[in-house]
């Protein structure tokens, strides 16, 4: 089998109202998918997406008339591109689609096949006032969501806490709450500052009385010794290494024992083979690895496969923060969104490769 095209196509689709991201200044008026199609000369097509591919048709000669299942070898040549222009992991993605594809086999089970089915967290991206996000943790726990994840901005922290408080009472021990302070990177053009430690100290200590079940990037992404001081000081978990842009500084959190929950993106990160080496080094020594999923549906697919795959958890982020963050906006590229059962599980799909169909009618009318 070989590589006879790579076909990079992009679609927007209008947000309207907004979605009030809590970690970008710009509300998002629209939300871009970018789908990577990798053709082979058997006729399987693989799709990966979740990032942009910027600049890729100057590099897809590396890879046409290249065998699709010489991954490792792809993934070398993609680590190389990624320090020269951008990161190329949905292309990856699409490799693994036509590798499961072609042994009739859920994706998951290349990765190691641990199960199935995975408990999804409600990863909540709105800032909410404290009523209202009680509120929808209530709803969440109706559709049979066992945990959620809230968001906290550096700049109205007395609000954010006051969310927390609230939500703590309304769903009491019945839910893990996770708290993301969202330092570690910031949105293009935003240079505002990041948390100091002893800001992250003061957010770790409070949160750790709530009873959070993880603080997630208290501090800058490079402030590795200041993520592994807070950790030995603090009694709360400490999160990150969602955006981490090589395996290098993945590996230089595990080095200094900084975090407690590893979350590498598998499409946004390093990629879905170096994320399952990672994921087995964290595991083995006893951290947990849930990586970070909010891209869009396939970048959510990706996670899922490789969570599944390795066994990771003990929950999948989940994109959903309705009516701002619905699974119709999030996964507007498949037949059929990625939904949770009414036990709060997110299960792979049960068809060969990554299992989704794109929905190509609907797409027509995204396309830009
Ligand atoms: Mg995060």
């Amino acid at each position: 089998m070989i590589i006879t095209d790579i076909r990079i196509q992009s679609y927007r689709l209008p947000l309207d109202p907004p979605f009030y991201a809590a970690w970008d200044p710009i509300p998002r008026r629209h939300f871009d998918a970018t789908l990577t199609i990798v053709e082979t000369d058997v006729g399987i097509v693989g799709i990966g997406g979740g990032d942009t591919m910027a600049g890729f048709e100057s590099y897809k000669s590396f890879f046409i008339g290249q065998n699709p299942l010489q991954i490792a070898r792809h993934v070398q040549v993609i680590e190389t591109l990624n320090f020269h222009a951008a990161r190329y992991w949905p292309l990856e993605m699409a490799l693994w689609d036509i590798f499961g594809q072609s042994l009739g086999t859920p994706a998951a089970q290349l990765f190691g096949g641990f199960t199935t089915k995975i408990l999804a967290y409600a990863s909540c991206g709105e800032l909410k006032s404290p009523d209202a996000r009680a509120e929808s943790a209530l709803a969440l726990h109706e559709q049979g969501f066992r945990a959620l994840k809230i968001r906290i901005d550096l700049r109205r922290m007395d609000e954010g806490l006051q969310a927390m408080t609230a939500v703590r009472r309304a769903v009491g021990a019945a839910m893990d709450i996770m708290v993301d302070f969202n330092q570690a990177w910031r949105m293009p053009g935003d240079i505002a500052p990041s948390a100091d430690p002893a800001a992250a100290q003061h957010l770790a200590d409070v949160l750790h009385e709530l009873g959070v079940l993880w603080l997630e990037e208290p501090l800058q992404g490079a402030d590795v010794r200041g993520l592994a001081a807070l950790r030995s000081r603090s009694k709360i978990r400490i999160a990150g290494g969602e955006m981490a842009r090589s395996l290098a500084d993945l590996l230089a959190y595990a080095d200094a024992d900084a975090l407690d929950v590893y979350q590498p993106d598998v499409v946004l990160a390093v990629g879905l083979l170096r994320t399952r080496m990672l994921a087995e080094w964290v595991m083995a020594r006893n951290r947990w690895f849930t990586p970070h999923t909010w891209s869009n549906g396939l970048g959510l697919l990706a996670n899922l496969h490789v969570t599944a795959g390795v066994g990771g958890g003990p929950y999948l982020e989940f994109p959903y923060d309705p009516p701002g963050w619905t699974v119709e906006r999030r996964d507007f590229m498949f037949t059929e969104g990625i939904f949770t059962d009414a036990e709060g599980y997110v299960h792979i799909p049960d068809r060969p490769g990554m299992g989704k169909t794109i929905d190509w009618d609907r797409l027509k009318h995204y396309a830009r």
